[in-house]
């Protein structure tokens, strides 16, 4: 079976250097002027070339978002950008509007154009309709089942992509505007608050500005909130309906989220139609547990699952583990780290590196730059600490999140 492309998010320069270091395909990255990411980090002009230029010197591809519905006031900062990106080259652009469609097609053709699951593409004939627009390949609709899926394939060559990781709109895809009348930040210019995820309560019409809490919780309720789509048990699943691209959702996440889920998803997309060791899958989703998430759902890839609660119902994100660092490099046994939190002389510590999953460490002996033996570090400096054999340039360090009382830094429980 055709082993699928994983495509990751690239908020930034270093979500990008991560991705790619932890085994994605293809990166997909915007332009906050014309993306649907406004808070994402911002590749403008040179950072755009630059990312383009690294992620294909390393072979892998880039494709530049250029999603929002523009009005025509956009149009001549978006011709603007169109030339820039003629120079730069990426892959393909990734956009919704057929205006915008037509013209990439007439102006840069020779960069491919995706078409952003903001197009809501749910059925054959609209596949074929950007099919024959010259669209190389769609994002399907998040609404789609499996079966749905193999049925648009049946009828189309266009490649097909789907969303397999990451957080869903608890509105129909990208036709949201919650953010928008209660915040005045539009989700269709990537502005989205998140909204549907605020708490509320509910007021009966006669008694104005009397709120009646509903409870699911002693914090109250949160009855817009989805769960976050995870397929990683399902990818032989997808790839057999005929699915070409992975899309792992979260340009606004941070690097502990993107390294965490690239090296997951990467593992099960290389072991599609090959053995699976025993447990494989249960530490799949035990890794995926380490780090923010609303819970997981398969969303409507199953349809509608009777006794599946799609809905988060809790206050904050689930996550065990946070990130303590990044091997900035590493000589006979020894890394550097660059410390995003603080860090103490035993401490327990996890290398995201293939093979030392879930094994738990002791921070030993630690020297600052200048050689000295300290007993912590802050976030921003940097330290050297001995480390296990197969640990690499470039992983990340995380430490259990709810380790850190005094007691048990003391003790140094670690294993
Ligand atoms: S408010 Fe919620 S449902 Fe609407 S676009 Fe934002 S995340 Fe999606």
């Amino acid at each position: 079976m055709k082993k699928p492309e994983l495509l990751a998010p690239a908020g930034d320069f270093e979500k990008l250097k991560t991705a790619i270091h932890y085994g994605a395909d293809a990166v997909y990255l915007g332009d906050s002027r014309f993306s649907l990411r406004g808070k994402a980090g911002n590749f403008t002009g040179q950072e755009l070339r630059d990312a383009v230029s690294y992620a294909r010197e390393r072979g892998i591809k880039a494709y530049v978002t250029v999603n929002i519905f523009p009005h025509n006031r956009d149009l001549a900062g978006i011709e603007g950008h169109l030339e820039m990106l003629k120079e730069v080259r990426p892959d393909a652009v990734i956009l919704s509007d057929p205006g915008l469609c037509s013209l990439f097609r007439r102006k840069a053709p020779e960069i491919g154009v995706h078409v952003s699951t903001q197009a809501n593409i749910t059925n054959s004939e609209a596949a074929l309709f950007w099919q024959d627009l010259g669209a190389e390949r769609i994002v399907l609709s998040r609404e789609l089942s499996v079966e749905e899926i193999g049925g648009i394939r049946e009828k189309t060559k266009v490649e097909l992509e789907v969303f397999v990781h990451g957080s869903i709109c608890i509105s129909y895809s990208g036709r949201c505007y919650i953010s928008s009348f209660l915040a005045s930040r539009s989700a269709n210019t990537g502005e989205c608050t998140n909204s549907c995820r605020w708490n509320y309560a509910l007021m009966e019409e006669k008694r104005k500005g009397e709120y009646l809490p509903v409870y699911e919780d002693d914090r109250g309720t949160y009855l817009l909130s989805s769960k976050d789509l995870c397929m990683v048990e399902h990818l032989e699943e997808l790839a057999g309906a005929g699915v070409d691209s992975f899309k792992i959702e979260g340009r606004m996440k941070g690097i502990n989220y993107v390294a965490g889920v690239v090296k997951v998803y990467r593992e099960a997309v290389d072991s599609i139609g090959g053995p699976h060791g025993p447990g494989r899958k249960e530490r799949w989703l035990r890794e995926l547990a380490m780090f923010s998430s609303r819970g997981y759902t398969t969303g409507m890839f199953f349809g509608r699952q009777p006794d599946e609660d799609y809905h988060f119902g809790e206050e904050s994100y689930r996550m065990s583990h946070e990130l303590v660092g990044v091997v900035a490099g590493i000589d006979g046994g020894v890394a550097e780290i660059a410390l995003r939190n603080r860090l103490e002389r035993g401490d327990p510590v996890e290398f995201l590196s293939p093979g030392l999953e879930e094994k738990c460490f002791a921070v030993g002996p630690m020297l600052d730059p200048e050689g000295a033996d300290i007993l912590s570090a802050r976030n921003g400096e940097v330290v050297f600490i001995g480390v296990p054999p197969g640990v690499r340039k470039n992983d990340l360090v995380r430490r259990p999140k709810n380790f850190g009382e005094k007691e048990d830094r003391a003790a140094g429980t670690a294993k």
